[in-house]
């Protein structure tokens, strides 16, 4: 059952006032988010499809500047999933200064903004490559970084959907959030086997403020993958 935005929300602004990024759950529910980045574009239509057909929920981190060319998907997108903010031009942040980095994340709140009239609370840095001046940028704006514990692979060049199941489905646990992308073909094509997967586990595909909310990550477990990046 999709949770109540509110309750959501409030799990979410907990993390955000605490400036900490989320790699995964707390591992303790049946819960697992799929995250789709760099859409929309050619393939987000019929990754809405299939996770519609298989009644799962997943998070799209959209860039800016895809927006204003499809914005009848990230209207789908916010009716069916949840949508975050993957800054305006997928820039690469370190060593950008504070009013390039300001602008990358505000420009794309307002794009989505226009578009669906809902505001993102999930901020995704491009890379997973993040300063300074973007988390504070971030917390200031209300967002909540979420990077990820399971890259799908499906962006490197060689990538099939063979190989993207290979590495995804042996990390479906509990709490995972997996990184994938709707620009490119191998992840989709991957996507119904990673789902019945998840069906055969007893695992169920939530959204990252869903995930949260259900299977809160511990405060103590948070500040250790901040320091191993893992889960
Ligand atoms: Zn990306």
């Amino acid at each position: 059952m999709p949770l109540r935005d509110d309750s959501a929300r409030s799990s979410l602004q907990t993390l955000a006032d605490r400036g900490l990024a989320v790699y995964c759950g707390g591992g303790r529910g049946g819960y697992v988010a799929l995250t789709f980045d760099d859409g929309p574009g050619r393939y987000t239509a019929r990754v809405l499809a299939i996770l519609r057909r298989a009644r799962a929920r997943a998070t799209f981190f959209v860039v800016g500047d895809r927006v204003r060319y499809w914005p009848g998907l990230v209207r789908a997108e916010v009716d069916q999933a949840a949508v975050g903010n993957h800054t305006w031009d997928h820039a690469r942040l370190p060593g950008f200064g504070g009013r390039a980095t300001y602008a990358e994340i505000a420009r794309t709140q307002s794009a989505v903004v226009a578009a669906t009239g809902v505001r993102p609370l999930l901020f995704r840095p491009p890379y997973g490559a993040t300063s300074d001046s973007a988390r504070r940028i971030a917390r200031a704006l209300g967002l909540n970084v979420v990077l990820w514990s399971v890259d799908s692979g499906d962006s490197l060049p060689r990538a099939t959907a063979d190989s993207v199941v290979r590495t995804v489905i042996p990390r479906l646990r509990p709490g995972a959030i997996v990184l994938l992308h709707d620009i490119h073909p191998a992840g989709v094509a991957a996507l119904p086997r990673i789902l019945r997967a998840l069906h055969r586990r007893g695992l169920r595909a939530v959204t990252v403020p869903e995930l949260v909310a259900l299977d809160p990550p511990a405060h103590a477990q948070l500040f250790a993958v901040r320091s191993s990046g893992r889960c």
